[in-house]
């Protein structure tokens, strides 16, 4: 992972082959690409990397359990386990700001030797961080500035494997530090699928998904990973807390529960047992259009409370119809008269096009299941006067949405803002948040000078609601972070004034704290300190995250 920003060296965003893209970004935030004005990253030479702190001693001790070369304290490794790839992670490590790393990295090749790092490190009261991908955006990672205790990185990368599938039961046992796609060819190479693909799946784990509730796109079909997790072995000091996979249990508030999203505070998760499925025999992702966001939104809505079983049901506002169309290459021959045609027709239909909402949806499963799936969900859209376009876009957004992520750095590199904060709530309220965010962020733009961007989609359906997804732009004036703290609280807080949650699914890290007892109560906040008091009396365990 690249210690400045998203993904692997040598992989990035570009935008010459995309000619909508220069002119969208000029008319939404008025940012002139074709300036190829750049703000400089730092070399790594000139970054002032805090000194480990770790006693040579501790760090023989530590080498001792899991080998001299899975113990590192090298700045670059410290560095990269400092934080995780939030908008003000980004900000921060460009500007050189680290005020506290890890004091060392350690590399465990499997359980018994994390339970020793873990046992050695709380006899020196030490803290223990552990890391799966680094790809968290809710501050879950970083050391506290006055942490004066040593800290321990606990980087689960070797434990990457499938250990067994029960086939009869469905239910896979993974090492909770395998990569997305890793985990994914292991299972595929026997025929199954877990059905977890978040944006992040190239560079988070297993193990961090459960810390933090994650949830994916295809989680309409699969659920998300508090559905999917089914059996958790966790390392803690002085031995490892085991939930055995059992499809239901009436065992009392459920610790099973307790320690997804726990974000690494009651121990070290090295091994989840998940509900895995057959490969599908058939799997489509269809875009329709809709007339404007509330068509879509009722369409989603009825699809959700319905028979169909779709694995996808997306719907982007206005807004991001005109992001999505901007960022596609450009259309020739057939294709290009074909898009003309559609908008042509559309307008004759009494469309205005600056509202409409582009729409995936999406089925899997046997070919019989998937079809019938399909003519159902297109009843609905019909009935909502929605319109098929076929599996085109369909496909190629799931061939690019692992891609998107790196736009941002594309805006960092040339001083702008493009970050994320999302929801869920109740389907009664989610046309008052969807509102609410746009005149929070609005209001925030004009009380920062800046000309902002806010754009949004719909995903993850449930019977009772969904979530909502904002992405915010906007060009950096004089003040990064405070500008960025603006928009963002404004956002955070219209989400709970208007009946959402702070998260839907990326934690609460210490990004999300401030708003924690606003959404779960002053009780729901005390229970959880007691939580986690009662279970690591010593604050041991990445302290001061979530309460
Ligand atoms: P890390 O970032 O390494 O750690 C996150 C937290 O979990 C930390 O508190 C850490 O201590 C704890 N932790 C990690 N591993 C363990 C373990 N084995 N035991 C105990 N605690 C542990 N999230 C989604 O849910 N859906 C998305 O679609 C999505 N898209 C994203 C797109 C981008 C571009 C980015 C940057 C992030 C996205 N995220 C998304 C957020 C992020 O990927 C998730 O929070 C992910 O679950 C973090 O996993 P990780 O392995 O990277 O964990």
């Amino acid at each position: 992972m690249k210690w400045w920003g998203w993904g692997v060296e040598g992989v990035g965003f570009h935008h010459e082959d995309k000619p909508g893209f220069a002119p969208f970004v000029q008319k939404a935030v008025g940012l002139d690409l074709w300036a190829g004005e750049r703000t400089e990253r730092p070399d790594f030479s000139e970054l002032k990397v805090p000194a480990s702190r770790a006693p040579e001693e501790f760090v023989t001790v530590l080498s001792g359990i899991v080998g001299a070369g899975n113990t590192v304290v090298d700045d670059l490794s410290r560095v990269v386990h400092t934080y995780g790839k939030s908008l003000r992670d980004l900000v921060r490590i460009r500007a050189g700001e680290i005020a506290r790393s890890p004091d060392v990295i350690v590399y465990p090749a499997d359980e018994a030797e994390v339970q020793s790092v873990v046992d050695a490190a709380v006899e020196a009261d030490a803290v223990i961080i552990p890391f799966g991908g680094g790809s968290n955006i809710a501050g879950s990672l970083e050391p506290h500035p006055d942490e004066s205790r040593v800290v321990v990185s606990l980087d689960l990368g070797r434990l990457g494997r499938v250990l067994e599938i029960d086939a009869d039961s469905g239910l896979a046992r993974i090492q909770a530090g395998a990569l997305g796609p890793d985990l994914e060819a292991q299972l595929n190479r026997d025929g199954w699928t877990m059905g977890h693909f978040p944006d992040s799946f190239t560079h988070s784990t297993l193990g961090g998904w459960v810390a933090t509730r994650s949830s994916g796109m295809q989680s309409d079909k699969y659920g998300d990973i508090a559905d999917i997790v089914k059996g958790l072995r966790v390392v803690r000091a002085g031995g490892v807390l085991v939930i055995r996979a059992v499809p239901s249990a009436s065992t009392g508030p459920s610790v099973r529960e307790m320690v997804v999203g726990s974000e690494g505070r009651l121990g070290v998760i090295t091994e989840v047992t998940v509900q895995v499925h057959r490969l599908p025999e058939r799997r489509g992702i269809y875009a329709y259009f809709f007339k404007n966001l509330d068509h879509g939104l009722a369409a989603m809505q009825e699809i959700a409370e319905s028979d169909v079983s779709p694995s996808v049901t997306r719907i982007s506002d206005a807004h991001e119809t005109g992001f999505s169309l901007a960022t596609s290459k450009e259309s020739k021959g057939i294709q290009k008269k074909a898009q003309a045609g559609l908008m042509a027709y559309l307008k004759r239909r009494g469309w205005n096009l600056d509202e409409m909402c582009l729409s995936f949806i999406g089925f899997e499963g046997g070919e019989a299941h998937a079809k019938r799936q399909k003519s159902l969900a297109d009843r609905i859209v019909r009935k909502h006067h929605g319109i098929g376009v076929g599996k085109g876009p369909g496909a190629l957004y799931d061939q690019k949405k692992f891609d998107t992520p790196y736009i941002r750095d594309f805006l960092l590199d040339r001083g702008a803002a493009g970050d994320v904060s999302e929801t869920a709530g109740p389907w009664s309220k989610l046309r008052g948040i969807h509102a609410a965010v746009y005149e929070a962020a609005d209001r925030a733009y004009e009380k920062i000078g800046r000309k902002g961007w806010t754009m949004s989609h719909m995903s993850h359906s449930y019977h009772s609601g969904a979530c909502l997804y904002f992405t915010f732009a906007f060009v950096f004036g004089d003040d990064p972070l405070g500008e960025y703290d603006t928009v963002k609280r404004a956002i955070q807080q219209a989400f709970l004034d208007a009946g959402g949650t702070i998260s839907h699914h990326h934690g609460v890290g210490l990004e999300h704290a401030p708003w924690l007892e606003e959404d779960i109560s002053t009780q729901g906040v005390a229970i959880m300190s007691g939580l986690f008091g009662a279970a690591d009396p010593g604050g041991n365990f990445n302290p001061r995250k979530i309460v």
